[in-house]
């Protein structure tokens, strides 16, 4: 069976393991680059991606990190994870990075602070797999501004003035939500990111 790891620096961490292990796969905590080795997948879970990225160069882990997405590592980010997938992003503090790895634009914080969590159902709709409706947290969450080249949209929040905004993306075998999949005991989206992990 595949072994995921989970970024585990920061963030909600043992959510992700426990639903990961419920799709029945093994998981393993990342701190440290040796605990890259092996991996079959990696989720970057919610949290805060400023401080994910401060962690993660303070324990040497942004390069090789870094470096393991841009070979082919598939990847689930969910909030913060999402940002630190993103090539680019906006309202970002001065000299945040992410990893990336997709080509998307991310706002954070982007749903403001009258809203700075609300649940809503947003339809899920993959390329590689039927679409479903889906129970979403959001939690002081991003949004994808703009989308590159290959970068398939696989879920859009309602807002209020009737308009959309896109908040789950992928390529290939990265994966990201605005939402938290992890806290809703719903396990649909792991799932799916377990499902490209084993047939890419
Ligand atoms: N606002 C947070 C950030 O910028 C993300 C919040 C979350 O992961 N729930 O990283």
């Amino acid at each position: 069976r595949p072994t995921i790891g989970v970024f585990a620096l920061q963030g909600d961490v043992r959510e992700h393991r426990a639903m990961l292990e419920a799709c029945g796969v093994a998981t393993v905590g990342v701190r440290r680059p040796s605990e890259l080795a092996g991996l079959d997948g990696i989720v970057l879970p919610g949290g805060e991606s400023t401080t994910m990225d401060k962690l993660a160069r303070t324990f040497d882990l942004f390069e090789p990190l870094r470096d393991a997405l841009r070979d082919g590592l598939p990847a689930f980010g969910t909030c913060a994870g999402m940002i630190m997938l993103a090539d680019h992003i906006e309202s970002g503090i001065a000299g945040q990075e992410t990893f990336g790895g997709l080509d998307v634009v991310v706002r954070r914080n982007a749903f403001g602070r009258q809203v700075d969590s609300f649940e809503e159902v947003v339809r899920f709709d993959p390329s590689w797999s039927e679409g479903f409706d889906f129970p979403a947290t959001f939690i002081r969450a991003p949004w994808v501004e703009k989308v590159g080249d290959g970068v398939e949209v696989v879920a859009r929040a309602r807002l209020a003035d009737g308009g959309d905004r896109i908040v789950g993306v992928r390529r290939g075998g990265l994966l990201a939500t605005s939402f938290h999949p992890e806290i809703t005991g719903d396990r649909r989206i792991h799932e799916l990111f377990v499902d490209l992990v084993r047939h890419g």
